[in-house]
C-alpha cells in the first residue's frame, strides 16, 4: 500500500482539512462501513449514516458561510466523498447528491433563494437532481416535463425516472421545458421543488442490482404548483445551468468510484497474502502480482488526475468539462476492473456475500451508466479531437 500512502502523504491539506479528513476517517471506520453490509442486505435508507454524517456538518463544506455553510475546498469535498463511498457506496452516493442537486443553486441562484433554500441543507437536509425521464436518458434534451407560467406559479406536469434520493429529498432540484418558449432545447428550464408540495408524488422505489441503500424513486407531478420565486436563472436557462453542474458532478462521481475502488484494492491484497494454495500464498504466483501492478498502477493515475483537476477548479478555472468526462470515465472503469479482479481473486469465496468484494462488484456497475454513461463520455473526448 506504499503508493497509496504516498499519494495520500503527497496531497497538502491545511491543518483545519486534516482534522476534517481524521474525524471523516473515524466515522466511515466506526459508523458507515460496519453499516454497509445490512444497508444492502436490508435495501435500507442508511438513516443512521447520515444523521452521524450531518452529526460532522459534512453538508456544510459545499455552502456558502453567508447561507449557513463554513465552505471548504472542492478537493477536500472530493476527499470526502471517496471516502464514505469506501466504507459505504450507498451513503456515499446520498451524501455526493446533496452536492450534485444543490451546487446549481449555489452558483446560478439569486441571493433570496439562497437564503431561502439552501440553510436546510447546511444543516443537514437532503437534496436530489431530477433529470432523466423515460424519454430523456443519455440525451436530456428528450425532457417532457412541462412548467407552465400561470400568475405567480409554475405548474409542473410530468414524471421523472431513476431520480436518487427521490423520495427523501427536502429539495428537488427539477429541470423541465417551460410551455411558452417553442425551441425544445432553449426551452429547458430549472426549478427546486421544495419537499411537500401539492400535486407531488413518489410513484415507486427501484430494486436494484447494487447501491441498495440508496433509494431511486420515479416522481409525478400532476399540477404541481411551485412559486415562480423559485425558478433557478430565466426560463429557457435550464441547458446551460444543467451542463454546467455536470461539470462539477462528474469529478464528484470519478471520487466515489475510486472509493469503490480503493475498497476492493485493500480488501483483494489482503486477502491473496494470506489464502495459499499449493503451499504459496496467492500473491507469490507472478501472475497474480502483474496483476497487482496494473491495477494499481491505473487507480494511482485515475487519483493523480482528479487531484490535478480539482485544483484546477478550486483555482477558479471554468473550461474542463472534457477533463471531467475522463475523471468519471477512467475513474467508473478502473471501478469496476478492481472490483470484478477482487472477485476473481477471492475465487469462490468472492462470489458469496460473506466477503464485502460481492457487494463492491454490484456497486461498481452503476458508476459506469450514471452522470453520461461511458459510451457518452468516449463519444465527447473522441469528438474533442475532430478537426472543424
Ligand atoms: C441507480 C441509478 C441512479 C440514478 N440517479 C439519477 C439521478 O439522481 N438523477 C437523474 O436525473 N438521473 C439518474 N439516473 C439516470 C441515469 O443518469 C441514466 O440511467 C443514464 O443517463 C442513462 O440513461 P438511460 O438509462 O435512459 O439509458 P439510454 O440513454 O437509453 O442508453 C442505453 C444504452 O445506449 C447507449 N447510448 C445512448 N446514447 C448513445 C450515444 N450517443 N452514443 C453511444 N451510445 C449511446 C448508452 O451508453 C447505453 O449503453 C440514475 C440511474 C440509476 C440506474
Amino acid at each position: 500500500m506504499k503508493i497509496f500512502e504516498a499519494l495520500e502523504q503527497g496531497r497538502r491539506w491545511t491543518e483545519d482539512e486534516r482534522m476534517l479528513l481524521a474525524q471523516v476517517d473515524r466515522l466511515a471506520k466506526e459508523v458507515i462501513a460496519p453499516n454497509a453490509a445490512e444497508v444492502d442486505e436490508k435495501s435500507a435508507f442508511p438513516w443512521a449514516n447520515i444523521k452521524a454524517i450531518n452529526e460532522l456538518g459534512l453538508n456544510a463544506i459545499f455552502v456558502p458561510e453567508a447561507f449557513g455553510g463554513a465552505p471548504m475546498s472542492f478537493k477536500v469535498y472530493l476527499a470526502i466523498v471517496r471516502r464514505i463511498a469506501e466504507a459505504c457506496a450507498s451513503t456515499g452516493i446520498i451524501y455526493a447528491t446533496n452536492f450534485h442537486a444543490m451546487k446549481p443553486l449555489i452558483e446560478f441562484g439569486s441571493q433570496e433563494q439562497k437564503s431561502r433554500l439552501l440553510p436546510c441543507i447546511a444543516e443537514g437536509g437532503l437534496a436530489a437532481l431530477a433529470i432523466t425521464e423515460e424519454t430523456a436518458g443519455s440525451d436530456a434534451t428528450g425532457m417532457r416535463t412541462r412548467f407552465r407560467p400561470d400568475g405567480d406559479d409554475v405548474v409542473v406536469d410530468g414524471a421523472k425516472l431513476f431520480i436518487t434520493n427521490g423520495d427523501v429529498a427536502d429539495r428537488i432540484l427539477l429541470f423541465g421545458k417551460y410551455s411558452e418558449i417553442d425551441d425544445p432545447r432553449k426551452a429547458i428550464s430549472v426549478l427546486v421543488l421544495e419537499k411537500g408540495t401539492a400535486g407531488f408524488e413518489v410513484a415507486g422505489l427501484e430494486r436494484k442490482m447494487g447501491h441498495r441503500g440508496s433509494s431511486t424513486a420515479s416522481l409525478r407531478f400532476d399540477g404541481c404548483r411551485v412559486p415562480r420565486a423559485n425558478l433557478i436563472g430565466r426560463p429557457g436557462d435550464g441547458l446551460d445551468i444543467l451542463l454546467a453542474s455536470l461539470n462539477r458532478s462528474r469529478p464528484s462521481i470519478a471520487a466515489h468510484a475510486l472509493g469503490i475502488a480503493n475498497a476492493a484494492f485493500k480488501d483483494m491484497v489482503a486477502y491473496i497474502n494470506e489464502r495459499k494454495q499449493s503451499g504459496r500464498k496467492i500473491i507469490d504466483f507472478q501472475a497474480n502480482q502483474f496483476l497487482l501492478a496494473d491495477l494499481a498502477s491505473d487507480l494511482a493515475m485515475a487519483e493523480l488526475w482528479l487531484d490535478r483537476l480539482a485544483e484546477r477548479i478550486d483555482a477558479g478555472e471554468k473550461d474542463f468539462g472534457l477533463e471531467a468526462s475522463i475523471a468519471k470515465m477512467r475513474a467508473s472503469d478502473v471501478a469496476n476492473r478492481v472490483a470484478t479482479e477482487a472477485v476473481q481473486m477471492h475465487g469462490g469465496y468472492g462470489y458469496c456475500s460473506d466477503f464485502r468484494v460481492e457487494r463492491l462488484m454490484r456497486d461498481a456497475k452503476i458508476t459506469q451508466i450514471w452522470e453520461g454513461t461511458n459510451q457518452v463520455h468516449r463519444q465527447l473526448i473522441g469528438r474533442s479531437f475532430a478537426t472543424k
